[in-house]
């Protein structure tokens, strides 16, 4: 017995794709849309199918429009295979994928991204992807004459066009409010949010990356204060890593995991808020002057950075990375890529340790013409592997999930696996300080440190990191940071260790991270807003410069 092949034509095999992706890539679109109804009404039912329809008739229209004979088995196989990755991860992690998310994963190291993969993701993909895929050359297609298969076509669409509007109509009201109180549920229409997420990044990429940026404080130069000081500074701003506040032990968490900071002389902030939720927003908004207060991704991307104002005045700045870049904030400065340094003992499996970050510092001291500003961006405890962010000796919080899904470990290992992360980073930001503490022969030293956002471990439901903003848990948002500013440092540049103590309890946020340093590092200019500082309060106000370094300032800021 044979079975015969039955014969479809292009526009009922577009129609039926359609109807198994709003079944099958859809899960988290349909739960956020329904939120709060019971679905026991008929009215509730009237408002999916309204939503199914209109959803579908969308997503038929563009098939529909980019489909021939010879092109429509291809596309819907690309569609469907790329919306079955897409429902598992927006499934799985509850992930909102826009703009900003999509550009996370593309941006993401290629080791980061096989940690994502997983058995039963592949699994997932091949019964619910491939197969589906696969199963499109099955049909026969009709074959029309062209003007014809035209005017069908057109028909085809008109009729969609038609009833999706039909469909909304009676619902409008509903439809409305859905909208405009849940806006982001659209991040969740799959596989129309990964097609508009990826032109979105090519148009945004192509239009918003001018070969130069404008100028932030074009009149950036040393404070009067730098002709009385007699020592460069050395100072380290360490970005952290998906650090969240509340697995921080100087925070006051029940289990001690910072406890080499805690014996320190350092200076917590306990109260900070990131400007985003993902490595791609808070990286150019913290060291942007506009901030998650005046926020405009455009706008931050199109202008220079914290670290090219602190080049203009005079800084050596470096950047050092151990994970995926700097995202433009050091643009045309001096940048080294440490994740794959090959260095013994730090680099298990090509994938570097954050204590790599300090390797070679000698040698770049030992070149430094004058005052330095190093950026240390970490691997922290970036996700799902967090086993693989520290070493064998930092394993103390057992058992500790040292799987790549999540899903298959138990919230208490999956809190082992990376509170052990947050150790580590504490070890790494120890033996930074004393690093420090040893050069202050040479330098004044000093050190921030501050994590680029947070992080869910299963709370709600929700794990790993990137929900809109607005929407985001609070274990997201809210971040570590640490400073310890040697005493020479302080100083030097007038700042009262006890005072910091009591003001670093106040509420800040990455928006202060540009202007704070622009006030400790005593660099002048405009643009500099002492209301975002949080080191004003307890700075000393530089009067008491004596007559000769004055006059020595006076006649540098003058010269041309
Ligand atoms: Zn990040």
């Amino acid at each position: 017995m044979t079975l015969r092949r039955p014969v479809l034509s292009v526009e009922t095999l577009i129609a039926l794709v359609t109807g198994y992706l709003l079944v099958m890539a859809n899960g988290p679109f349909w739960r956020a849309a329904m939120v709060g109804r019971d679905m026991g009404g008929l009215g509730d039912w009237g408002f999916a199918a309204a939503l199914a329809v209109l959803v579908g008739g969308l997503h038929f229209v563009a098939l529909g429009l980019l489909s021939t004979r010879w092109t429509v088995r291809p596309l819907l196989a690309l569609v469907v295979v790329v919306a079955s990755v897409a429902a598992y991860y927006m499934d799985r992690y509850a992930i909102y994928l826009d703009r900003a998310m999509l550009r996370n994963v593309l941006a993401t190291h290629y080791d980061e991204a096989v940690e994502l993969f997983s058995l039963r993701m592949v699994g997932f993909v091949l019964v619910f992807g491939v197969l589906p895929a696969v199963a499109l050359w099955w049909p026969q297609l009709r074959a029309r004459p062209w003007p014809r298969a035209l005017a069908i076509r057109a028909a085809w669409l008109l009729a969609a066009l038609a009833l999706a509007v039909a469909a909304i109509l009676p619902v409008f009201a509903d439809f409305a409010s859905l909208m405009r109180n849940h806006k982001e549920v659209r991040h969740l229409v799959t596989p129309g949010n990964a097609v508009v997420a990826l032109v979105g990044n090519l148009w945004g990429r192509s239009a918003a990356h001018p070969a130069t940026r404008q100028a932030v404080a074009p009149d950036a130069a040393p404070g009067p204060a730098w002709a009385q000081r007699s020592r460069p500074t050395l100072f380290v701003l360490v970005v952290g890593e998906t650090a969240r506040a509340r697995n921080f032990g100087l925070n006051g968490y029940e289990r001690m995991t910072t406890p080499e900071l805690a014996a320190r002389d350092v200076v917590n902030f306990p109260r900070v808020t990131a400007c985003g939720t993902s490595t791609e927003v808070s990286l150019p908004c913290m060291f942007s002057p506009f901030g998650r207060r005046d926020y405009d991704e455009d706008r931050i991307r199109s202008h220079e950075s914290l670290l090219h104002v602190l080049a203009r005045a005079g800084f050596q700045v470096q950047w050092r990375d151990n994970q995926s870049g700097c995202k433009g904030v050091c643009d045309g400065l001096e940048q080294v890529q440490l994740s794959k340094a090959g260095v013994e003992g730090l680099c298990p499996e090509g994938q570097c340790l954050d204590e790599v970050l300090l390797h070679g510092m000698d040698r770049v001291l030992a070149d430094a013409r004058g005052n330095l500003f190093v950026v240390m961006h970490q691997l922290g405890s970036h996700g799902p592997a967090y086993y693989r962010r520290y070493p064998d000796a930092f394993r103390r919080f057992t058992p500790a999930c040292e799987k790549n899904d999540l899903r298959l470990c138990t919230p208490a290992e999956i809190r082992n696996a990376y509170d052990n992360s947050i150790l580590y980073t504490d070890h790494v930001l120890a033996k930074l300080i004393d690093y420090l503490k040893a050069r202050q022969d040479r330098y004044d030293t000093a050190m921030l440190y501050v994590s680029d956002h947070g992080e869910s471990l299963g709370e709600n439901g929700l794990y790993l990191h990137g929900v809109p903003y607005r929407l985001a848990p609070d274990v997201q948002r809210e971040v570590p940071m640490v400073a310890w500013l040697s005493p020479a440092f302080r100083q030097a540049f007038g700042v009262d260790g006890a005072c910091l103590q009591r003001e670093a309890q106040r509420p800040v946020s990455h928006d202060h991270l540009f202007h704070s340093m622009l006030g400790l590092l005593d660099v002048a200019t405009q643009a500099y807003d002492r209301s975002h500082d949080m080191f004003a309060a307890c700075r000393t106000p530089v009067t008491a410069v004596p007559a000769a370094a004055a006059n020595r300032a006076r006649s540098a800021s003058s010269a041309p």
